[in-house]
């Protein structure tokens, strides 16, 4: 970074920074853009006068409210639920709903931040929003889980609709249950419309929904490593974390010859030396509770308790659990045993320490906001497909989301020219930042002073 650059992006955080105050990970998401596009928006009349990035900082709304439920000793339960409305610019409202203990604000405001410059990749028109609950689903028997979904759907449903706010799912929240909260906001609303995506088919969702962010991010890394005329057969990839994101992933992978060595959970890491066999991989990703630690001997699996996956020489590293899950020591384990490719199936994945490190070292990193796109984007698939009371294939949908794939590594490298690396290689980073900003703001000017 330049001095300038770096005197303008301490001016611009100095300015934001006391309005979000102890909100770390809204203003860490929001200081890594802002590096890579306060350049942009300078050399633009239109976007300084319009204080483009100010106004994309700052949400449209926050709703915050209360859930208050029964459990099934009969005790109250009170838990806190939010809607983080950030920008319907380029469409609804859109992004998942997390049900994770600890939640807050600041996290669901980085979320909802990033959602924006992420769906703005994807091409289709797609608003940003990002919400959710502090509340632990893990351990609550179906019964619980239904009544938790109605009384957050009892606030929740006066907030959205298929053209107003369209929330998913996201840690947490999978498409069991949205099909509740779909239910629930059929019978409020009294009305029949995707006011929510990632719903099981019967209830009006898509084929490869529940597929779409872990194959688009295998879709994604074909393409990085495509640029730089390599395969992805062969390759050894360490895969964070065994949810949604990284069972797909990990799948696709299979599917397109690498080998995946790594999955990982809260008490350690499931580690395969050649690679997961087929079965192996099932039986780590549907084994429950405490057996799947004790991996038998002919599965070729070993379960490394209180492990991180990264020191395990991999090719590529895809991180797919949650946010700041590598810090510094994980990316120092990466660069040294050889990896030379990350992409992210999580949002910020990375802390800024460890994203400078695999930087320094030139490792190509590809960041959530375009490699993780795919869920997004064939939610947005199917916002198009029940708008239009249609239903399409499992192959039209997995063809139009490798080509959406493929069109954001395009639109990325197509800024190649102000976004490359020292040695030449695209900066995708950067390149995700200023196209997505670019869109965004352009949309901010043409929409006037409102
Ligand atoms: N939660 C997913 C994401 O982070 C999907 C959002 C959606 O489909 O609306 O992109």
């Amino acid at each position: 970074m330049t001095t300038r650059t770096t005197a303008m992006l301490d001016q611009f955080m100095n300015e934001i920074t006391p309005r979000h105050a102890g909100e770390d990970e809204f203003l860490q998401a929001v200081k890594e853009v802002a590096s890579d596009v306060l350049t942009i928006e300078k050399a633009s009349h239109d976007f300084t006068s319009a204080r483009a990035l100010e106004r994309l900082c700052e949400a449209d709304r926050v709703i915050s409210f209360r859930i208050t439920w029964r459990d099934d000793a009969g005790e109250v339960q009170i838990n806190r639920g939010w809607r983080v409305q950030h920008s319907n610019l380029l469409g609804p409202y859109k992004g998942g709903l997390r049900w994770v203990p600890g939640l807050n604000r600041s996290i669901l405001k980085f979320l909802a931040f990033e959602q924006a410059f992420k769906n703005a990749l994807t091409g289709l028109a797609l608003g940003a929003a990002k919400g959710g609950a502090d509340f632990d689903p893990s351990g609550r028997t179906p019964a619980e889980i239904e009544r938790f979904a109605m009384a957050f759907m009892a606030e929740l449903s006066a907030h959205i609709g298929p053209e107003r706010d369209v929330p998913a799912g996201d840690i947490g929240v999978g498409s069991h249950e949205i099909g509740l909260m779909q239910r629930a906001w059929m019978q409020y609303a009294r009305h029949w419309g995707g006011a929510m995506t990632g719903k099981p088919l019967s209830l009006g969702g898509s084929d490869i929904r529940a597929e779409a962010t872990g194959y688009g991010l295998i879709y994604f890394t074909a393409a990085m490593l495509d640029e730089q005329n390599q395969r992805i057969e062969g390759k050894r990839i360490a895969v964070s974390g065994r949810g949604n994101v990284a069972r797909h992933a990990a799948r696709k992978a299979m599917m397109m010859g690498a080998k995946v060595i790594t999955l990982s959970g809260k008490k350690g890491t499931w580690y395969a030396p050649d690679g997961f066999s087929k079965s192996a991989l099932e039986w780590v990703l549907t084994t429950p509770g405490d057996a799947v630690f004790e991996p038998a001997k002919d599965l070729g699996v070993t379960f490394v308790a209180d492990a991180r996956p990264w020191g395990k020489e991999p090719d590529i590293a895809l991180p797919c659990a949650t946010q700041n899950e590598i810090e510094l020591s994980d990316a120092k384990a990466l660069v040294d045993s050889g990896c030379r490719f990350l992409a992210e199936g999580a949002n910020m994945p990375l802390t800024a320490k460890a994203e400078a490190h695999l930087a320094k070292a030139g490792v190509t990193q590809a960041p959530g906001k375009a490699a993780n796109a795919g869920g997004v984007a064939v939610s947005g698939l199917e916002m198009q497909q029940n708008a239009r009371f249609d239903r399409w294939s499992p192959e039209r949908v997995d063809t139009a989301l490798r080509g959406i794939m493929c069109d954001i590594h395009e639109r990325l490298k197509s800024e190649r020219g102000s976004c490359c690396t020292d040695t030449g290689l695209i900066d995708y980073r950067r390149a995700a930042n200023v196209a997505a900003y670019r869109k965004l703001a352009q949309a901010v000017v043409d929409g006037g002073a409102i």
